[in-house]
C-alpha cells in the first residue's frame, strides 16, 4: 500500500443514518454471570447481554432503504415469484452465472452441490476449509484436501494474496486421487478460515487452466467474492482502474457455477444461492431443491427476502460501498496493531483476527486458547467475538481426534453498516485490556461436545 493510499480517510461511509438500535450496557458481574451460564462459548450468550457484536458479519448487516423499500414488493406467490426474476437477474449481471438455485441460505446450497457431485471415495481439493463446506463434502462421502499455500497457516507472512491456491500441490492431489475421483475443485474468495485473505486473478486463472487440462469443474464459495475484488482492485497490477464490479465478473468467469451465503457480501439477514453454468446440473439442482429447500423459484426464500437480496447484490459492488466495509475492518486492525495485539497480517476482508497462540503462550491447544480469550474478551467489555482454533476445526471424520490447526484465532467480524468508528474504538481498547491481563490465562476444559459444528453448542468450564 502506498503512503498516499494509507493516509487517505475515504473509506467513511457512504450512508447516513436514519434508524436506531438501542444497545445494552452491562456490568462486570451481570457478565461474569452470563459467560457462565453460556458455558464460555459467545455463541451461547443472548443477544440482549452483548454491547459490541461481533461474533460474525453473517446476517448481522443493516439493509438500505431501498431494499426494506423492496421488501414490501414481496410477490409470495408459490411459483414463478416476481422477486426471483429480479434475483436472477442480478445474480446473472453481477456474477454472470447462467442458472439460478435459490437456497435459505449459503449451506443449503452446499448441501445441494455436494449431493449432486460427490460421490464416496471423491476428493475435493479447496483453499482452507470452510466449517459448513467440509462438512457437507464429508457427509456426500468425500474429503476434503487443502491446497492453500503454506504461509496461508502463518499469522506473520504478509503477502498480498495470502488466499492462493498452492498450485503445485493442487496438481499433485489431481494425479494422486485420479481426475476421475475429483468432482470438483472447491475454491474460496476471499478465505474466511485464513484471516479473510483473498486470492489474486492471477492465481484463479491458473486454477482454471488447471481445471481444464484435467477436465474438472471450479466451484467458487463467493459467500466474500465482492471484499475479494475489492483487494483485486487495490493490490494486483491491471485492476487498479477497473470497478469492482467488473472485477467480480472477471473473477466468477472462470468458474463454473458458485455457492453463496447472501447473509454476507449480499447485505441481508437471511437467503442464498446456487450458480450454475451448466444446463444438465442445472436441471439436477432444481429438482433436488425441491426436496429440501423449496420449489426452485424461491428455494429457501421468502418473495420479499428475494428482493432484499436482488437489491443488495446491486449495492454490494459499489466501489464506495466495499471501500469503507473494508476500511473499516482496516482501521479496527491498525488500532488493535498499535496496542501491540499480535494479529493475522495483512488484515482481512471482513475480520481482524487475534492470535490466541500467541497471546497465551502458556495454553496449549487442548486448554482451548483461542475460546479462553473470546469469553475473557466478553467478560472485559461486552463485545462478542467467536473461536476459530481447535473448537472449529472439530474432530478427523476417520481417528475421531481433535484437528489441531495451526492457526488459533479469535475473529472479531464486522457486520455491513452496523456500527461506528468509536465503536471500533471501544473494541481496540477492550483487546488492548484482555491483553495486559494474559498471564492470568488459565484455558478452559470442554464439558458438553455437540457431534456436528461443535463449535456452536459446545460449554466449556474454566480450568
Ligand atoms: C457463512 C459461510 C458459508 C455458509 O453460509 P451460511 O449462509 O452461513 O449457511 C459458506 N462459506 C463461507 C466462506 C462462509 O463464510
Amino acid at each position: 500500500m502506498s503512503d498516499a493510499e494509507t493516509r487517505r480517510r475515504s473509506w467513511a461511509e457512504p450512508w447516513k443514518i436514519k434508524v436506531v438500535e438501542p444497545l445494552k450496557m452491562t456490568t462486570r458481574a451481570q457478565r461474569e454471570e452470563a459467560i457462565a451460564s453460556a458455558g464460555y462459548n459467545t455463541f451461547l450468550l443472548r443477544s440482549e447481554e452483548v454491547y459490541i457484536d461481533l461474533l460474525t458479519d453473517s446476517g448481522t448487516s443493516a439493509m438500505s432503504d431501498r431494499q426494506w423499500a423492496g421488501m414490501m414488493l414481496g410477490d409470495e406467490a408459490y411459483a414463478g415469484s416476481k422477486n426471483f426474476e429480479n434475483l436472477s437477474e442480478a445474480v446473472a449481471k453481477y456474477y454472470g452465472y447462467r442458472y439460478l438455485v435459490p437456497t435459505h441460505q449459503g449451506r443449503g446450497a452446499e448441501h445441494l452441490l455436494s449431493k449432486m457431485l460427490i460421490r464416496a471415495g471423491d476428493v475435493v481439493p479447496g483453499n482452507m476449509y470452510f466449517t459448513t463446506t467440509r462438512l457437507h463434502q464429508e457427509l456426500a462421502g468425500g474429503t476434503f484436501v487443502d491446497v492453500i499455500i503454506p504461509e496461508a497457516h502463518d499469522p506473520n507472512v504478509e503477502l498480498p494474496f495470502k488466499g492462493n491456491v498452492d498450485l503445485a500441490k493442487l496438481e499433485e492431489v489431481i494425479t494422486t486421487a485420479g481426475p476421475a475421483r475429483i468432482p470438483y475443485i472447491s475454491l474460496a474468495a476471499t478465505v474466511n478460515m485464513a484471516g479473510g485473505q483473498p486470492v489474486s486473478m492471477e492465481n484463479v486463472r491458473r486454477v482454471r487452466a488447471l481445471a481444464d487440462q484435467y477436465g474438472l469443474r471450479v466451484m467458487l464459495d463467493a459467500t466474500r467474492a465482492v471484499e475479494n475484488a475489492y483487494f483485486i482492485q487495490r493490490r494486483e497490477a491491471g485492476y487498479a482502474e477497473k470497478t469492482v464490479a467488473a472485477i467480480l465478473r472477471e473473477l466468477c468467469s472462470y468458474t463454473d457455477g458458485c455457492t453463496m451465503s447472501g447473509k454476507k457480501d449480499g447485505l441481508v439477514n437471511i437467503g442464498g444461492w446456487l450458480s450454475l453454468n451448466d444446463a444438465a446440473l442445472y436441471e439436477e439442482a432444481s429438482n433436488l431443491v425441491v426436496v429440501y429447500e423449496g420449489l426452485h423459484t424461491y428455494g429457501g426464500m421468502s418473495g420479499r427476502d428475494m428482493e432484499a437480496m436482488a437489491i443488495g447484490i446491486a449495492e454490494s459492488v459499489q466501489d464506495d460501498h466495499i471501500r469503507a466495509r473494508v476500511g473499516q475492518v482496516e482501521y479496527l486492525g491498525r488500532k488493535i496493531m498499535e496496542y501491540g495485539v499480535p494479529i493475522v497480517k495483512p488484515i482481512g476482508g471482513h475480520a481482524v483476527y487475534l492470535d490466541a497462540r500467541a497471546i497465551y503462550p502458556q495454553l496449549t491447544q487442548d486448554e482451548f486458547p483461542a475460546q479462553t480469550l473470546a469469553a475473557a474478551l466478553y467478560l472485559d467489555s461486552g463485545v462478542r467475538a467467536m473461536e476459530r482454533g481447535v473448537v472449529s476445526a472439530g474432530r478427523d471424520a476417520k481417528t475421531g481426534e481433535h484437528h489441531y490447526p495451526k492457526l488459533e484465532l479469535v475473529r472479531l467480524t464486522i457486520p455491513r453498516r452496523v456500527y461506528t468508528q468509536a465503536h471500533m474504538d471501544v473494541t481496540a481498547e477492550s483487546v488492548a485490556a484482555a491483553y495486559d491481563a494474559r498471564a492470568g490465562a488459565r484455558g478452559l476444559r470442554m464439558v458438553h461436545e455437540p457431534k456436528y459444528l461443535r463449535f456452536f453448542q459446545a460449554r466449556f468450564e474454566p480450568l
